[in-house]
């Protein structure tokens, strides 16, 4: 039987995001239809196919914003549809809406894993991102998160937002060092079109690529030493406190992803549902995508991972760049694998199309 991983978009935000091009409204008035059209596309994928599921994700948009029992109803759903077999069920969650009775409901229904959306420590970059909770509201959401029972909490933090310094980026570090939290995603601020950000680049203090790479390497070199082991280019966890679901997408394990803008890869094949919440109430089916999973997306996704890809995986001509690339320092090799390093990471692109070549 296929065990997935399933992923449930909530596209719902308090505000937008100056610098955030996800698919999210800022208004909720169309939640509990929603919810009826995740469970109903839920129940059509399940009496189609036969898997189970072993990971959830719920993000977003920020999950959130919706009552806890809404959430609550979700897991319960996958849970009768998809089996008993969840192993990591993960909430997104921001650190201004977690209240202790929404945590303490998801908890029940079975989430064991948070997400915060907290991009810095720093109270001037946080405003900067348009973030209302201020680090004394990170730190009682990541503390009501534990009395809720939660064992694995996830902080976000942003590289190279406006005003950054490596003395602001450490000071970030600390705190959620500090705050004892299991898993980190840092992630560089990219400027998306169709954002406020993009739009008002030039006045912006962003950072330049330069900038933004020496940031990454602090970061990288920081949360090592805080005990955050880095395991994908963006991810650092405490020891097997990984993302299993977010391993799934990277190392081309299936997923079904329900929801206005959510992907799956099931059999083989990609398919999504379009960026429009009326049309997935209304019952859009998924649009096909084409199939997935040949070799250039095995090294595309598997180099974003620390434990790397396997050499059997490239061609003659990308085995003969290997010396030149170690030598620059990008990759690391073992007889079998090819792992970029952390400045390897920061060119991903370029050496993933170098060794992608036939
Ligand atoms: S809360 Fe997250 S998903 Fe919502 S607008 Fe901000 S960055 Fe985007």
């Amino acid at each position: 039987m296929k065990k997935l991983g399933i992923y449930i978009h909530i596209p719902y935000c308090r505000s937008k995001c100056p610098y955030c091009d996800f698919f999210s409204l800022a208004k909720t008035d169309t939640a509990a239809a929603y919810i009826a059209a995740v469970e109903r596309e839920l129940e059509n994928f399940a009496r189609e196919h036969n898997c189970i599921a072993d990971t959830l994700y719920i993000g977003g948009g920020t999950p959130s914003v919706l009552a806890g029992e809404q959430i609550a109803s979700l897991i319960s759903t996958v849970r009768r549809l998809y089996g008993d077999a969840l192993e990591e069920v993960t909430v997104e969650g921001n650190p201004s809406d977690v209240s202790e009775e929404f945590l303490r409901t998801i908890r029940a229904a079975g989430a064991n894993r948070l997400s915060l959306g907290m991009q810095s420590a720093v109270e001037s970059e946080r405003r900067a991102l348009g973030r209302r909770a201020g680090r004394a509201q990170v730190a009682a959401a990541v503390e009501a998160a534990r009395q809720a029972g939660f064992g694995n909490i996830s902080l976000d933090l942003m590289l190279g937002i406006p005003a950054q310094s490596a003395r602001s980026l450490s000071e970030s570090i600390r705190f959620c060092a500090d705050l004892g939290v299991e898993h980190i995603s840092a992630y560089i601020l990219k400027l998306e079109e169709g954002t406020y950000f993009y739009r008002n680049r030039d006045k912006l203090d962003l950072s330049d690529d330069d900038a933004a790479a020496d940031l990454y390497l602090q970061a990288v070199e920081e949360l090592t030493e805080s005990g955050f082991a880095q395991y994908e280019i963006s991810n650092f966890a405490k020891p097997g406190k990984e993302s299993r679901h977010n391993l799934k997408y990277w190392r081309l394990e299936e997923y079904l992803g329900i929801g206005a803008a959510a992907h799956s890869f099931v059999g083989g094949k990609r398919f999504y549902y379009p960026r429009d919440i009326e049309r997935f109430i209304a019952g859009t089916a998924p649009v096909a995508d084409g199939s997935g999973g040949d070799r250039g997306e095995q090294i595309m996704l598997g180099l974003r991972l620390k434990e790397g890809i396997s050499k059997p995986l490239l061609s003659e001509k990308a085995i003969q760049k290997l010396p030149l690339l170690a030598e620059q320092g990008m990759i690391t090799e073992t007889e079998q694998t090819v792992a970029l390093t952390p400045q390897g990471c920061l060119l991903s692109n370029t050496i993933i199309n170098a060794l992608s070549e036939v």
